[in-house]
């Protein structure tokens, strides 16, 4: 029997999913418990093919617009987080609906209300088109938040008075790139107020931190997650800046490009905050079966956060 090579897998911690994701998933289950099929779920509930495919499996209906529902079935709205137009016309139809909106985004929502109260128009930092970015823009009335996507686009925005003016960004951005664009805003507009550093949640900060700490030592990256995924796709961008050129994204093990990987002697694995363990795990078998594989965990974090579902889905009945 031809021997395998050896290869040392640095297998990043923590990855996967966040604490955000795994209410929204839960959320969807229960609804499917307390309502039984179908229940309807405005958008992607987090973003992976393979956990939405698994709740669609349980009876969830995808859809991307409220219209698409019938007033009589639950209706659910994904951790990304909604425009408020979106609730409002579900109580106008008298539906039955559950926000799965993580709660990190919704505190980004508060910010963003109380500044705009304060009489302050906002900057977000983001990335355009994405379901967060139209929550959270969808707060406030139309005009009243800019959007910047890079440094670059700091020097084009026009607000009304740029003495009065307020940042928020996305929750999933890289560390590194928001710094920057804060900084440029903070330069700019000297008066502009904003949170201690940014808004980015506590998951995409450890999922970035623990990307650095394995860069420098492997040959290939691997970031399990989808290509509509933020923070999938920053952890790419991430594990490429810090030194790993071959950085690449993979839905799952089928993905993997095994000439890409031949020659190789160590490489490293992470998971996105949407997608879950069992990915993670079908990779590290896939490995298994070509190389003498040792696995090496990478701690840079220990997490406990965890968000409780909304009430109506723990009462009975
Ligand atoms: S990535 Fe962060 S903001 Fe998004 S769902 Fe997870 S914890 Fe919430």
């Amino acid at each position: 029997m031809e021997q395998k090579a050896p290869l040392t897998l640095y297998l990043a911690a923590p990855r996967g999913f966040c604490a955000g994701v795994d209410r929204a998933v839960k959320i969807v289950e229960m609804a499917l418990q307390k309502w039984g099929a179908p229940v309807y779920v405005r958008h992607e509930i987090v973003h992976n093919k393979f956990v939405v495919e698994g709740l669609r499996d349980k009876g969830a209906v995808f859809v991307e617009e409220l219209d698409e529902c019938p007033d009589d079935r639950p209706v659910i709205f994904s951790a990304h987080g909604v425009p408020k137009s979106v609730p409002a016309e579900a109580r106008r139809r008298e539906m039955i609906f559950v926000d799965a909106t993580c709660p990190l985004v919704s505190k980004v929502h508060v910010e963003a209300e109380r500044h705009h109260a304060a009489g302050l128009q906002m900057v977000m930092i983001g990335h355009a088109g994405h379901p967060e970015v139209l929550g959270t823009m969808g707060q406030l009335p139309e005009g009243e938040v800019l959007l910047v996507e890079t440094v670059e686009d700091v020097t084009g925005i026009a607000p009304r008075d740029p003495a009065r003016l307020a940042f928020i960004t996305q929750t999933t951005l890289s560390v590194d790139d928001t710094a920057a664009i804060v900084a440029a805003l903070q330069a700019r507009f000297p008066a502009i107020v904003g949170p201690a550093k940014e808004d980015i949640c506590y998951a995409t900060t450890n999922r970035q931190a623990a990307v650095k700490a394995i860069a420098g030592r492997i040959d290939a990256l691997l970031v399990i997650g989808a290509p509509n995924s933020s923070n999938s796709r920053r952890l790419v961008e991430v594990g490429r800046a810090a030194g790993c050129d071959y950085s690449q994204l993979v839905m799952r093990a089928d993905q993997i490009d095994w000439r890409a990987m031949q020659g190789i002697r160590s490489v490293g694995v992470t998971a996105g905050a949407s997608a879950p363990e069992v990915l993670v795990n079908e990779v590290i078998d896939a490995f298994r079966a070509r190389y003498d594989v040792t696995v090496e965990l990478v701690e840079t974090a220990r997490e406990n956060v965890e968000f409780k579902v909304p009430r109506v889905l723990r009462e009975p009945g």
